[in-house]
């Protein structure tokens, strides 16, 4: 027996029409038997919301999940294709899905994606899969779903959880306020994919929220792929929650967010966040222990010039600025970023420039990547590209240094005492997160059982514990 697979990787995407490739007879399932569907969730925590809304659904309507592929009557791969290793290991796992089972019906990123040809990429190589849409396609895959495996005729909608069936462990979970971008950054190909900005209405995350929180979420992480823009395609128009008008906007979600994290002992974490101006209002949101002073901003380059040739959103907001009154207003901010080394036409000036500034700016969590040329992005076309050996030195020069102002920042909470939200225990040690700790991608607090004596601590519960040491990445620390 085969089991399904799930891999975590990387960023966002389209809407592409499911388009039914072939038709054969329907699957029709015992009477009494609940058709089975297998479901393998690959890519960014935006695709993996995606998954979790077509898995609500499909229990919404009867339907089981299968953990094996013969266990399945049919099977689901919801895609990646942002970079290449990620379109290759989409491609495997639909062919290791049709080898396996046989029917199959593809969603995400890579369904929307074509070749030179004006191609679909998908049906060129598997041409044998039931039907392709792109990504955030709920319905579309429904209709693909019901075509080939006809829902059963009594849905047990009582059977589903109000918060919808996740994907994340109990303790937390990603509320993805809006879906694609109306930026167009020369390496990005997601709005071409994904389309531009629709927000979510505020009402339906508030709810979504207080559902998450009331099933025994502690941390809700706030993914889009512009956070600060969200409520911009509606003109910031105003919903209601709690018979109160709250504006379709980033610092009125953020406030009312933290006040329903408040309410339930819960945490905010906001992730992809553009630095402009009215981020500032966010940061003494705060000091009050529920949105956590953590922000992710993917700031990609330093340099002017680059950011130009990138055309990156908010590149004129002088980040540098922004980071040192930010932690003038609450000194515990944890800043995460991303950056991309050796994008083309970046001089050894420009790539020096970042340095320094990354020197000034002290990070505290960054992830570097090489420029990697995705097909159809026009970054591709300018001149003077970086050979790839160069942009593998220049990220692993950011890398090193990164090592120094991570190893030095973390050093200095030893001896502080933190909160953290426990996500494993083991035999030896119980393993956390703090504020400045997000899951799957920052470090993590280790704390010893021999150091929690007559402490018993449990996945999913809150502890204050005292960091006693201190690396690169990660913290150790014992129970207050
Ligand atoms: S902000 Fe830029 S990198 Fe991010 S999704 Fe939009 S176009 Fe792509």
């Amino acid at each position: 027996m085969t089991e399904l697979r799930r891999i975590p990787a990387a960023p966002a995407a389209p809407t592409a029409a499911a388009v039914p490739l072939t038709i054969p007879s329907p699957i029709v399932t015992a009477p009494g038997v609940a058709p089975r569907v297998g479901f393998v969730s690959l890519g960014c925590p935006k695709a993996l919301v995606d998954s979790e809304q077509i898995l609500t659904q499909l229990r919404a309507e009867g339907y089981e999940t299968a953990k094996s592929y013969d266990g399945a009557d049919l099977v689901i791969v919801n895609t990646c294709g942002f970079i290449d290793a990620a379109v290759q290991e989409s491609l495997d796992a639909i062919g290791e899905a049709l080898a396996e089972n046989g029917k199959v019906i593809v969603t995400g990123c890579l369904g929307a994606k074509k070749d030179a040809a004006g191609d679909d990429i998908i049906m060129k190589i598997h041409p044998k899969v039931l039907a392709v849409t792109g990504p955030h396609a709920l319905g579309e895959v429904m209709d693909s779903v019901h075509l080939h495996l006809p829902k059963p005729h009594e849905p047990f909608f009582d059977l589903v959880p109000s918060q919808g069936v996740k994907l994340t462990p109990k303790h937390y979970a990603y509320l993805k306020i809006s879906e694609g971008c109306n930026h167009r950054c020369s390496f990005c190909i997601i709005p071409s994919m994904r389309g531009d900005l629709v927000s979510r209405p505020i009402a339906d995350l508030m709810m979504e929220a207080e559902n998450l929180f009331k099933a025994g979420v502690k941390e809700l992480l706030v993914i889009s792929q512009d956070t600060s823009a969200y409520g911009v395609d509606v003109k910031f128009r105003s919903g209601f929650w709690n018979g109160k008008p709250v504006k379709t906007h980033m610092t009125q979600l953020t406030e009312a967010l933290g006040q329903l994290a408040a309410k339930y002992g819960a945490w905010i974490r906001l992730h992809y966040v553009y630095p402009y101006p009215h981020v500032d209002q966010v940061i003494p949101m705060m000091s009050g222990g529920h949105v956590l002073p953590y922000l992710d901003i993917p700031m990609q380059h330093a340099h002017p010039e680059v950011l130009r040739r990138m055309k990156r959103p908010a590149s004129g907001e002088k980040n540098l600025d922004r980071i040192q009154a930010w932690r003038a207003m609450n000194p515990d901010l944890t800043i995460r970023s991303t950056f991309i080394a050796g994008f083309p036409g970046e001089t050894e000036a420009e790539f020096e420039y970042l340095l320094e500034f990354l020197k000034e700016a002290q990070i505290d969590r960054l992830g570097c990547f090489a420029y990697s040329p995705v097909a159809g992005a026009t970054a591709n076309l300018l001149d003077n590209p970086v050979p790839e050996e160069l942009r593998e030195e220049r990220r692993a020069r950011v890398m090193l240094l990164q090592e120094e102002i991570s190893a030095k920042r973390l050093q200095a909470k030893v001896g502080r005492t933190v909160r953290v939200l426990i996500d494993a225990v083991n035999a030896r040690e119980a393993i956390g997160r703090s504020a400045a700790d997000a899951p799957e991608i920052d470090g993590v607090v280790h704390i010893k059982k021999s150091l929690m004596p007559g402490k018993k601590l449990a996945v999913g519960e809150f502890a204050d514990v005292v960091v006693t040491a201190a690396d690169a990445h990660d913290l150790w620390a014992s129970v207050v």
